[in-house]
Protein backbone atom coordinates (compact mmCIF):
# COMPACT_ATOMS: atom_id res chain seq x y z
CA UNK A 1 0.00 0.00 0.00
CA UNK A 2 1.20 3.21 -0.77
CA UNK A 3 0.13 6.17 1.27
CA UNK A 4 -1.08 8.49 -1.18
CA UNK A 5 -4.55 9.95 -2.01
CA UNK A 6 -5.37 7.51 -4.20
CA UNK A 7 -5.31 4.78 -1.37
CA UNK A 8 -6.76 7.11 1.04
CA UNK A 9 -10.03 8.13 -1.70
CA UNK A 10 -10.20 4.61 -1.92
CA UNK A 11 -10.56 3.76 1.64
CA UNK A 12 -12.92 6.80 2.17
CA UNK A 13 -15.36 5.07 -0.66
CA UNK A 14 -15.58 2.36 0.92
CA UNK A 15 -16.22 2.90 3.97
CA UNK A 16 -19.26 5.49 2.36
CA UNK A 17 -20.76 2.74 0.39
CA UNK A 18 -21.32 0.62 3.72
CA UNK A 19 -22.68 3.32 6.46
CA UNK A 20 -23.67 1.50 9.71
CA UNK A 21 -25.32 3.48 12.94
CA UNK A 22 -23.61 3.59 16.24
CA UNK A 23 -23.01 0.22 17.72
CA UNK A 24 -24.20 -1.55 14.75
CA UNK A 25 -20.45 -0.85 12.71
CA UNK A 26 -19.57 -4.42 12.25
CA UNK A 27 -18.77 -4.24 8.74
CA UNK A 28 -17.01 -0.99 9.62
CA UNK A 29 -14.98 -2.54 12.52
CA UNK A 30 -14.16 -5.74 10.97
CA UNK A 31 -12.56 -3.79 7.73
CA UNK A 32 -10.71 -1.84 9.97
CA UNK A 33 -9.52 -4.26 11.88
CA UNK A 34 -8.44 -6.35 8.42
CA UNK A 35 -6.58 -3.42 7.67
CA UNK A 36 -4.42 -3.00 10.50
CA UNK A 37 -3.72 -6.93 10.45
CA UNK A 38 -2.67 -6.49 7.28
CA UNK A 39 0.13 -3.91 8.35
CA UNK A 40 1.60 -6.15 10.87
CA UNK A 41 2.70 -3.74 13.49
CA UNK A 42 -0.59 -3.38 15.51
CA UNK A 43 -2.26 -5.58 18.51
CA UNK A 44 -5.73 -5.15 17.77
CA UNK A 45 -8.18 -4.70 21.05
CA UNK A 46 -11.88 -5.30 20.81
CA UNK A 47 -14.88 -6.20 22.64
CA UNK A 48 -14.64 -5.59 26.93
CA UNK A 49 -10.67 -4.89 26.20
CA UNK A 50 -12.10 -1.65 24.91
CA UNK A 51 -15.63 -1.09 26.13
CA UNK A 52 -17.06 -0.94 29.68
CA UNK A 53 -20.90 -2.49 29.01
CA UNK A 54 -21.58 -0.56 32.75
CA UNK A 55 -20.91 3.05 30.31
CA UNK A 56 -22.34 1.67 27.16
CA UNK A 57 -24.74 4.58 26.38
CA UNK A 58 -27.86 4.52 23.93
CA UNK A 59 -27.15 1.01 22.58
CA UNK A 60 -30.43 -0.60 21.44
CA UNK A 61 -30.29 -4.57 20.89
CA UNK A 62 -32.95 -4.56 17.89
CA UNK A 63 -30.56 -1.80 15.94
CA UNK A 64 -27.45 -4.01 16.96
CA UNK A 65 -29.02 -7.40 15.70
CA UNK A 66 -30.09 -5.91 12.95
CA UNK A 67 -26.43 -4.14 11.63
CA UNK A 68 -25.16 -7.40 12.32
CA UNK A 69 -26.95 -9.48 10.37
CA UNK A 70 -26.60 -6.73 7.50
CA UNK A 71 -22.77 -6.68 8.03
CA UNK A 72 -23.06 -10.51 7.37
CA UNK A 73 -24.39 -9.55 3.76
CA UNK A 74 -22.05 -7.25 3.38
CA UNK A 75 -19.55 -10.03 3.67
CA UNK A 76 -18.06 -8.79 7.04
CA UNK A 77 -14.51 -11.20 8.12
CA UNK A 78 -16.35 -13.05 10.17
CA UNK A 79 -13.22 -14.21 12.21
CA UNK A 80 -13.70 -10.57 14.37
CA UNK A 81 -16.95 -11.54 15.70
CA UNK A 82 -16.06 -13.81 18.76
CA UNK A 83 -13.50 -11.07 19.55
CA UNK A 84 -15.53 -7.89 19.40
CA UNK A 85 -18.55 -9.71 21.39
CA UNK A 86 -20.97 -7.93 20.61
CA UNK A 87 -19.77 -4.36 20.70
CA UNK A 88 -18.14 -2.41 17.78
CA UNK A 89 -15.19 -0.24 17.45
CA UNK A 90 -11.12 -1.06 17.97
CA UNK A 91 -8.31 0.19 19.10
CA UNK A 92 -4.80 -0.60 17.38
CA UNK A 93 -1.74 -0.53 19.70
CA UNK A 94 1.15 0.16 18.50
CA UNK A 95 4.75 -0.47 20.38
CA UNK A 96 7.63 1.01 19.46
CA UNK A 97 9.45 -1.67 22.13
CA UNK A 98 11.89 1.63 23.09
CA UNK A 99 11.22 3.72 26.32
CA UNK A 100 8.73 7.03 25.02
CA UNK A 101 5.61 8.48 25.84
CA UNK A 102 2.38 6.72 24.71
CA UNK A 103 0.16 8.93 22.36
CA UNK A 104 -3.50 8.74 22.00
CA UNK A 105 -5.09 9.06 18.59
CA UNK A 106 -9.20 8.97 18.57
CA UNK A 107 -11.58 8.42 15.09
CA UNK A 108 -15.31 7.74 15.08
CA UNK A 109 -16.91 5.34 12.56
CA UNK A 110 -20.29 5.66 12.63
CA UNK A 111 -22.75 7.23 10.77
CA UNK A 112 -25.93 9.26 10.35
CA UNK A 113 -29.55 8.01 9.89
CA UNK A 114 -30.35 10.11 6.50
CA UNK A 115 -30.80 8.82 3.29
CA UNK A 116 -28.57 9.96 0.83
CA UNK A 117 -29.70 12.00 -1.96
CA UNK A 118 -30.29 10.59 -5.56
CA UNK A 119 -29.02 13.66 -7.40
CA UNK A 120 -26.83 12.59 -10.32
CA UNK A 121 -25.14 15.47 -9.50
CA UNK A 122 -23.99 13.99 -6.11
CA UNK A 123 -20.45 12.65 -6.79
CA UNK A 124 -21.02 9.81 -4.70
CA UNK A 125 -23.55 8.85 -7.13
CA UNK A 126 -21.43 9.83 -10.18
CA UNK A 127 -19.07 8.20 -9.03
CA UNK A 128 -20.42 5.00 -7.55
CA UNK A 129 -19.55 5.09 -4.02
CA UNK A 130 -23.47 6.14 -2.82
CA UNK A 131 -24.79 4.67 0.60
CA UNK A 132 -26.19 0.47 -0.43
CA UNK A 133 -27.51 1.11 3.24
CA UNK A 134 -30.63 2.52 2.55
CA UNK A 135 -32.01 5.08 5.28
CA UNK A 136 -28.02 5.54 6.58
CA UNK A 137 -25.71 7.89 5.40
CA UNK A 138 -21.79 8.77 5.85
CA UNK A 139 -23.21 12.40 6.29
CA UNK A 140 -21.01 13.63 9.30
CA UNK A 141 -17.50 13.08 7.14
CA UNK A 142 -16.72 9.90 9.74
CA UNK A 143 -15.52 8.25 6.60
CA UNK A 144 -12.92 10.53 6.09
CA UNK A 145 -12.31 10.07 9.90
CA UNK A 146 -11.56 5.93 9.33
CA UNK A 147 -9.41 6.75 6.57
CA UNK A 148 -7.57 9.07 8.11
CA UNK A 149 -7.10 6.89 10.89
CA UNK A 150 -5.91 3.95 8.58
CA UNK A 151 -3.95 6.70 6.72
CA UNK A 152 -1.91 7.12 9.78
CA UNK A 153 -1.37 3.72 10.56
CA UNK A 154 -0.17 3.72 7.39
CA UNK A 155 2.57 5.73 8.24
CA UNK A 156 3.15 4.30 11.59
CA UNK A 157 3.82 0.75 9.99
CA UNK A 158 6.23 2.62 7.25
CA UNK A 159 8.32 4.47 10.07
CA UNK A 160 8.39 1.87 12.41
CA UNK A 161 11.79 2.17 13.15
CA UNK A 162 11.92 5.41 13.91
CA UNK A 163 9.77 5.89 16.54
CA UNK A 164 9.82 5.50 20.35
CA UNK A 165 7.27 4.53 23.02
CA UNK A 166 3.23 3.65 22.24
CA UNK A 167 0.10 4.99 19.59
CA UNK A 168 -3.04 3.89 20.20
CA UNK A 169 -5.30 4.12 17.72
CA UNK A 170 -8.95 4.53 19.18
CA UNK A 171 -11.81 4.02 16.10
CA UNK A 172 -14.98 4.49 18.75
CA UNK A 173 -18.31 3.27 17.58
CA UNK A 174 -21.38 5.98 18.23
CA UNK A 175 -20.42 9.30 18.23
CA UNK A 176 -23.92 10.48 17.07
CA UNK A 177 -26.07 10.88 20.08
CA UNK A 178 -22.41 11.26 22.27
CA UNK A 179 -22.77 7.69 23.10
CA UNK A 180 -19.65 5.79 22.55
CA UNK A 181 -16.86 7.61 24.04
CA UNK A 182 -17.56 7.04 27.76
CA UNK A 183 -17.41 3.46 27.64
CA UNK A 184 -14.21 3.52 26.02
CA UNK A 185 -12.84 5.98 28.67
CA UNK A 186 -14.40 3.72 31.30
CA UNK A 187 -12.15 0.86 30.16
CA UNK A 188 -9.26 2.54 30.83
CA UNK A 189 -7.72 1.66 27.80
CA UNK A 190 -5.84 5.10 27.16
CA UNK A 191 -5.41 5.53 30.98
CA UNK A 192 -1.93 5.58 30.19
CA UNK A 193 -1.82 8.35 27.27
CA UNK A 194 0.74 11.05 27.60
CA UNK A 195 -1.17 12.87 24.65
CA UNK A 196 -4.56 12.23 23.18
CA UNK A 197 -5.30 13.79 19.84
CA UNK A 198 -8.91 14.07 17.93
CA UNK A 199 -10.32 16.13 15.28
CA UNK A 200 -13.63 16.71 12.83
CA UNK A 201 -13.54 17.34 8.88
CA UNK A 202 -14.87 20.09 7.52
CA UNK A 203 -18.07 21.33 9.93
CA UNK A 204 -17.33 25.20 9.63
CA UNK A 205 -13.50 24.78 7.90
CA UNK A 206 -13.30 25.21 4.18
CA UNK A 207 -10.48 23.83 2.35
CA UNK A 208 -6.69 25.17 3.22
CA UNK A 209 -7.81 25.77 7.41
CA UNK A 210 -6.85 24.28 10.52
CA UNK A 211 -8.89 25.68 13.75
CA UNK A 212 -6.37 24.33 16.12
CA UNK A 213 -8.06 25.66 19.26
CA UNK A 214 -11.93 25.62 18.71
CA UNK A 215 -13.63 27.49 22.08
CA UNK A 216 -16.76 26.40 23.86
CA UNK A 217 -17.56 22.93 24.04
CA UNK A 218 -20.99 21.96 25.29
CA UNK A 219 -21.03 19.56 28.43
CA UNK A 220 -24.22 17.46 27.51
CA UNK A 221 -26.44 14.56 28.66
CA UNK A 222 -29.26 13.26 26.64
CA UNK A 223 -32.00 11.19 28.24
CA UNK A 224 -34.71 9.22 28.27
CA UNK A 225 -37.71 9.43 30.21
CA UNK A 226 -40.42 6.94 29.74
CA UNK A 227 -43.73 7.05 32.02
CA UNK A 228 -45.84 3.92 32.35
CA UNK A 229 -49.82 4.17 33.57
CA UNK A 230 -52.93 3.11 33.43
CA UNK A 231 -55.48 2.10 31.18
CA UNK A 232 -59.53 3.09 31.58
CA UNK A 233 -62.39 3.99 29.47
CA UNK A 234 -62.32 7.42 28.68
CA UNK A 235 -66.14 8.31 29.00
CA UNK A 236 -67.48 5.85 31.69
CA UNK A 237 -64.26 5.48 34.20
CA UNK A 238 -61.30 8.15 34.03
CA UNK A 239 -60.74 8.78 37.08
CA UNK A 240 -59.72 4.34 37.40
CA UNK A 241 -57.05 5.53 34.95
CA UNK A 242 -53.24 7.11 35.36
CA UNK A 243 -52.95 8.94 32.45
CA UNK A 244 -48.95 8.71 31.24
CA UNK A 245 -49.57 10.93 28.29
CA UNK A 246 -50.68 13.91 29.83
CA UNK A 247 -48.08 13.30 32.79
CA UNK A 248 -45.22 13.62 29.64
CA UNK A 249 -46.90 16.53 28.61
CA UNK A 250 -46.71 18.51 32.08
CA UNK A 251 -43.24 17.35 31.77
CA UNK A 252 -42.57 18.68 28.54
CA UNK A 253 -43.45 22.52 30.47
CA UNK A 254 -41.74 22.01 33.47
CA UNK A 255 -38.93 21.07 31.71
CA UNK A 256 -38.46 23.97 29.66
CA UNK A 257 -39.19 26.24 32.08
CA UNK A 258 -35.95 24.91 34.56
CA UNK A 259 -34.79 28.06 36.50
CA UNK A 260 -31.50 28.46 34.27
CA UNK A 261 -27.68 28.13 36.27
CA UNK A 262 -26.93 31.97 37.22
CA UNK A 263 -23.14 31.26 36.23
CA UNK A 264 -23.42 30.48 32.91
CA UNK A 265 -25.16 29.47 29.32
CA UNK A 266 -27.10 26.27 29.39
CA UNK A 267 -30.10 24.32 27.02
CA UNK A 268 -32.49 22.08 27.09
CA UNK A 269 -34.92 20.36 24.36
CA UNK A 270 -37.15 17.98 24.24
CA UNK A 271 -36.84 16.70 21.24
CA UNK A 272 -39.12 13.63 20.81
CA UNK A 273 -42.88 12.65 22.76
CA UNK A 274 -44.40 9.80 21.55
CA UNK A 275 -47.69 9.02 24.09
CA UNK A 276 -50.99 6.75 23.31
CA UNK A 277 -52.69 4.01 22.18
CA UNK A 278 -56.01 5.45 21.44
CA UNK A 279 -58.62 7.96 21.29
CA UNK A 280 -60.69 7.09 23.84
CA UNK A 281 -58.54 4.99 26.08
CA UNK A 282 -56.90 7.06 29.56
CA UNK A 283 -53.15 6.92 28.10
CA UNK A 284 -50.60 4.11 29.50
CA UNK A 285 -46.73 4.77 28.13
CA UNK A 286 -45.07 8.10 27.04
CA UNK A 287 -41.61 8.17 26.36
CA UNK A 288 -39.55 11.96 26.00
CA UNK A 289 -36.00 11.84 24.04
CA UNK A 290 -34.32 15.48 25.95
CA UNK A 291 -31.13 16.44 26.25
CA UNK A 292 -29.89 19.12 28.60
CA UNK A 293 -26.27 21.13 27.37
CA UNK A 294 -24.07 23.46 29.58
CA UNK A 295 -21.51 25.69 28.93
CA UNK A 296 -19.37 23.12 32.05
CA UNK A 297 -19.80 19.82 34.12
CA UNK A 298 -20.93 21.65 36.63
CA UNK A 299 -24.34 23.44 35.17
CA UNK A 300 -24.89 20.58 32.98
CA UNK A 301 -25.09 18.61 36.48
CA UNK A 302 -26.98 21.00 37.48
CA UNK A 303 -29.73 20.77 34.45
CA UNK A 304 -29.27 17.16 34.38
CA UNK A 305 -30.41 16.86 38.48
CA UNK A 306 -33.32 19.18 38.02
CA UNK A 307 -34.55 17.18 34.90
CA UNK A 308 -34.11 13.73 37.68
CA UNK A 309 -36.27 15.51 40.13
CA UNK A 310 -39.12 17.01 37.26
CA UNK A 311 -39.48 13.11 35.94
CA UNK A 312 -40.21 11.84 39.60
CA UNK A 313 -41.84 14.89 40.58
CA UNK A 314 -44.39 14.68 37.70
CA UNK A 315 -45.01 10.66 38.49
CA UNK A 316 -46.04 11.37 41.77
CA UNK A 317 -48.38 14.27 40.89
CA UNK A 318 -50.16 11.88 38.08
CA UNK A 319 -49.51 8.58 39.86
CA UNK A 320 -47.29 6.87 37.20
CA UNK A 321 -44.45 4.88 37.07
CA UNK A 322 -41.31 5.80 35.53
CA UNK A 323 -37.64 5.39 34.79
CA UNK A 324 -34.74 7.22 33.48
CA UNK A 325 -32.21 6.20 31.22
CA UNK A 326 -28.74 8.24 30.28
CA UNK A 327 -28.31 7.19 26.61
CA UNK A 328 -25.50 10.20 25.68
CA UNK A 329 -22.97 12.39 27.44
CA UNK A 330 -20.31 15.01 26.50
CA UNK A 331 -18.26 17.10 28.68
CA UNK A 332 -16.48 20.83 27.94
CA UNK A 333 -12.97 20.77 27.52
CA UNK A 334 -10.10 23.03 26.84
CA UNK A 335 -7.27 22.17 24.61
CA UNK A 336 -3.70 22.38 26.16
CA UNK A 337 -1.54 25.20 24.33
CA UNK A 338 1.31 22.57 24.12
CA UNK A 339 -0.58 20.69 21.60
CA UNK A 340 -2.37 23.83 19.97
CA UNK A 341 0.84 25.30 18.77
CA UNK A 342 2.20 21.86 17.60
CA UNK A 343 -0.68 21.87 16.19
CA UNK A 344 -0.43 25.00 14.34
CA UNK A 345 3.08 24.55 13.49
CA UNK A 346 2.67 21.47 11.49
CA UNK A 347 -0.70 22.75 9.63
CA UNK A 348 1.39 25.61 8.63
CA UNK A 349 4.40 23.52 6.94
CA UNK A 350 1.19 21.95 4.73
CA UNK A 351 1.57 23.28 1.48
CA UNK A 352 -2.40 22.69 1.00
CA UNK A 353 -2.88 24.96 4.24
CA UNK A 354 -3.16 28.84 4.58
CA UNK A 355 -4.70 30.38 7.82
CA UNK A 356 -5.32 28.66 11.11
CA UNK A 357 -8.67 30.06 11.91
CA UNK A 358 -10.63 30.60 15.37
CA UNK A 359 -14.18 29.19 15.90
CA UNK A 360 -16.41 28.88 18.89
CA UNK A 361 -17.98 25.07 18.58
CA UNK A 362 -20.94 25.53 20.61
CA UNK A 363 -22.28 22.47 20.37
CA UNK A 364 -20.83 18.87 21.76
CA UNK A 365 -18.78 16.02 20.53
CA UNK A 366 -18.25 13.11 22.88
CA UNK A 367 -14.04 12.81 21.91
CA UNK A 368 -14.06 15.66 24.89
CA UNK A 369 -14.89 12.68 27.21
CA UNK A 370 -11.45 10.46 26.07
CA UNK A 371 -10.11 14.14 26.09
CA UNK A 372 -10.76 15.01 29.83
CA UNK A 373 -9.80 11.08 31.18
CA UNK A 374 -6.71 11.69 29.98
CA UNK A 375 -6.20 15.15 30.95
CA UNK A 376 -7.31 14.30 34.47
CA UNK A 377 -4.76 11.37 34.12
CA UNK A 378 -2.26 14.49 33.80
CA UNK A 379 -1.84 13.80 30.32
CA UNK A 380 -2.26 16.58 27.32
CA UNK A 381 -5.25 16.86 24.83
CA UNK A 382 -6.63 18.22 21.99
CA UNK A 383 -9.43 18.65 19.38
CA UNK A 384 -8.79 20.80 16.39
CA UNK A 385 -10.99 20.72 13.23
CA UNK A 386 -9.60 19.92 9.83
CA UNK A 387 -10.91 22.24 6.98
CA UNK A 388 -12.69 20.39 3.96
CA UNK A 389 -15.01 22.50 1.16
CA UNK A 390 -18.76 20.86 1.44
CA UNK A 391 -21.17 20.47 -0.80
CA UNK A 392 -24.03 20.76 2.15
CA UNK A 393 -24.31 20.93 5.66
CA UNK A 394 -23.06 17.94 8.01
CA UNK A 395 -25.96 15.48 8.66
CA UNK A 396 -27.62 16.65 5.39
CA UNK A 397 -28.52 14.02 2.06
CA UNK A 398 -26.39 15.26 -0.04
CA UNK A 399 -23.08 15.75 1.71
CA UNK A 400 -19.88 15.17 0.42
CA UNK A 401 -16.99 16.63 1.50
CA UNK A 402 -13.55 17.53 -0.64
CA UNK A 403 -11.13 14.40 -0.33
CA UNK A 404 -8.34 16.16 -1.02
CA UNK A 405 -7.70 17.05 2.66
CA UNK A 406 -7.56 13.41 3.85
CA UNK A 407 -4.02 13.95 2.68
CA UNK A 408 -3.62 16.41 5.20
CA UNK A 409 -5.61 14.85 7.97
CA UNK A 410 -2.74 12.06 7.51
CA UNK A 411 0.10 14.60 7.55
CA UNK A 412 -0.80 16.24 10.75
CA UNK A 413 -1.64 13.51 12.15
CA UNK A 414 1.80 12.07 11.24
CA UNK A 415 3.62 15.11 12.36
CA UNK A 416 2.29 15.03 15.63
CA UNK A 417 3.33 11.57 16.38
CA UNK A 418 6.74 12.64 14.24
CA UNK A 419 7.61 15.51 17.19
CA UNK A 420 5.72 13.45 20.47
CA UNK A 421 7.50 9.97 19.74
CA UNK A 422 10.41 10.86 16.67
ZN1 LIG B 1 -22.54 14.22 13.21
ZN1 LIG C 1 -19.39 14.01 13.18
Amino acid sequence: MNLDLSQLTHWRREFHRFPETGWSEFWTTARIADYLESLGCFEILMGEQIINPEFVRGRKQAVVDKGLANAKVYGMNEKWLDKMGGYTGCVAVFDSGKPGKTVALRFDIDCVNVTETTDPNHIPNKEGFASINEGFMHSCGHDGHITIGLGTALWIAQNRDKLTGKVKIVFQPAEEGTRGAAAIAASGVIDDADYFASSHISFCANSGTVIANPRNFLSTTKIDIRYHGKPAHAGAAPHLGCNALLAAAHAVTQLHGIARHGEGMSRINVGVLKAGEGRNVISTEAELQLEVRGENKKINDYMTEQVMQIAKGISIGFGVAYETEIVGEAVDMNNDAELVQLVEEIALQQPQIHSIDDYAFNASEDATVLGRRVQDHGGKAIYFILGADRTAGHHEAEFDFDENQLITGVNIYSGLLQHLLG
